[in-house]
C-alpha cells in the first residue's frame, strides 16, 4: 500500500505519552552523582501528592556520564524521561527544551543538585490547587553563597527594579511551579536570549511565592562562575531594558555640554588674557575621554545589534543528541511561529 502525502509529511506520530499531573523539569549539567538521589527524593514526595508524575531531565552537554546514569533510572521507572542535547547549551535553553517536553498539567522546574529541596513541592502544588498559576521558590536566605555572589544579586534586582520593564520578585530563582497555561505561554515566546527569569515574570498570570531554604550542593561544584554571572545578569538587563542604551546617550550629552561650556571658557580666557601655553596636556586628554566615550556608546549599541542579530538569524534554540523513553516529534514546535514567514516566501 502507497502511503498518502499526507502520512509522508506528518508520519504517524508515536503514541502521545498519557498526560500526567505533573513534570518535573531538571536541567542537567554533570550531575551523575546527584541523579540517583534526586529521582528517590522525588518519587518519595510526589508519589503520595499526585495522581501521576514524570521527570524529564535535559542533559545539557554532560561528560561525566550523566546520560547513561539517566537511562539506568529511565529503565529503573519508566516515569524518569531524558533528552540529550548534541553539546553544552546552557541551563536556560535547557529549561526551554524541558518545557517544550513536559507534558503535566503543571510542570515544576528544579535544579539537579538538590540545592531545591523536592520537598518544597507539594507546597508549590498547595498553592496551585488554590488557583495560583505561577508559584515560584523565594529562597529564604542566601547563606550557602559567597559574599561577592549575594552582594552581586542585591545589586542586580535592585537594578532590574529601578530599569527593567518588568518586576522580579527577590529572590526567586527557576524553582516553580508553572501551570500548562504559563507553560505553554512561555512556549510561544520566540526569542533566543532567554532570560527566564524575566520571561516568568513578563508573562503574569497569578502568581504567589513559596519560601524555601537553598540546601547545600550534593555532589560536585556550580556551574556559574562569576564571570558567566555577570554575562547572564547583563543578558537580563539587555533583554527587559533599553536603559544601558539611554545611558550611552546621556553620557554622551552630559559630556558634549561640559565640552562646550569649556570650549567658551577658553575662549573668553584667550580673548581678553591671550594664550600662555598651547595645552597640549588637556588636548590629549580630551581626545582620549571622548574616544572612550564613544567606544563604550558604541560597545553599548554593539551588544544590542548583536541581539538582534541573534534573533534575526532564527537558529533552532537547541538540537537533540538523544532521546531517552521520549518519542520524536510528539511535542516539539517551532519556536517563533508568530513570526511572519520570511521575505519572499510566497513569490511563486
Ligand atoms: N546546568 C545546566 N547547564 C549549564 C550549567 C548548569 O543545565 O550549562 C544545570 C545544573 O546541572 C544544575 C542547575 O543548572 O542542575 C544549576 O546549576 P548550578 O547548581 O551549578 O548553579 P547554582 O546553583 O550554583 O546557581
Ligand atoms: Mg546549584
Amino acid at each position: 500500500m502507497s502511503e498518502t502525502v499526507a502520512q509522508i509529511v506528518h508520519p504517524p506520530s508515536a503514541p502521545r505519552r498519557e498526560r500526567p499531573e505533573l513534570s518535573i523539569v531538571v536541567p542537567v549539567h554533570n550531575e551523575a552523582d546527584n541523579l540517583p538521589l534526586l529521582i528517590e527524593r522525588l518519587a518519595a514526595v510526589l508519589t503520595p501528592a499526585v495522581r501521576s508524575w514524570e521527570v524529564i531531565a535535559i542533559d545539557d552537554g554532560s561528560r561525566d556520564g550523566s546520560l547513561a546514569v539517566l537511562k539506568l533510572l529511565h529503565a529503573a521507572d519508566h516515569r524518569v524521561s531524558a533528552i540529550s542535547f548534541s553539546r553544552n547549551f546552557g541551563k536556560e535553553v535547557a529549561i526551554a527544551a524541558g518545557l517544550d517536553h513536559a507534558a503535566g498539567d503543571a510542570v515544576v522546574i528544579m535544579d539537579a543538585d538538590l540545592q531545591h529541596p523536592p520537598e518544597t513541592i507539594p507546597l508549590f502544588l498547595e498553592k496551585w490547587r488554590e488557583g495560583f498559576l505561577n508559584v515560584y521558590g523565594q529562597r529564604s536566605d542566601r547563606a550557602g553563597e559567597g559574599k561577592l555572589k549575594r552582594n552581586f544579586a542585591k545589586a542586580f534586582y535592585r537594578l532590574f527594579a529601578r530599569f527593567g520593564e518588568t518586576e522580579l520578585p527577590e529572590g526567586a530563582g527557576d524553582f516553580r511551579l508553572l501551570d500548562r497555561k504559563v507553560v505553554d505561554a512561555l512556549r510561544a515566546l520566540p526569542e533566543r536570549a532567554r532570560f527566564s527569569k524575566g520571561l516568568y515574570a513578563w508573562v503574569g498570570f497569578r502568581s504567589t511565592g513559596v519560601t524555601f531554604e537553598v540546601a547545600d550542593r550534593q555532589f560536585g561544584e556550580t556551574k556559574f562562575r562569576f564571570g558567566k554571572l555577570f554575562s547572564f545578569a547583563f543578558d537580563g538587563l539587555s533583554s527587559f531594558s533599553t536603559v544601558p542604551l539611554k545611558i550611552a546617550t546621556w553620557t554622551g550629552a552630559v559630556i558634549a555640554c561640559i565640552a562646550t561650556l569649556t570650549a567658551v571658557f577658553f575662549l573668553l580666557r584667550t580673548l581678553f588674557f591671550g594664550t600662555d601655553l598651547p595645552g597640549f596636556p588637556s588636548l590629549i586628554v580630551s581626545i582620549m575621554f571622548f574616544s572612550g566615550i564613544q567606544l563604550i556608546s558604541l560597545g553599548l549599541i554593539g551588544e544590542y545589534v548583536g541581539r538582534i542579530f541573534a534573533e534575526v538569524k532564527r537558529r533552532p534554540l537547541y538540537l537533540i543528541g538523544e532521546r531517552v523513553g521520549l518519542p520524536a516529534g510528539a511535542v516539539e514546535v517551532q519556536r517563533g511561529e508568530a513570526l511572519p514567514p520570511p521575505i519572499g516566501s510566497n513569490l511563486t
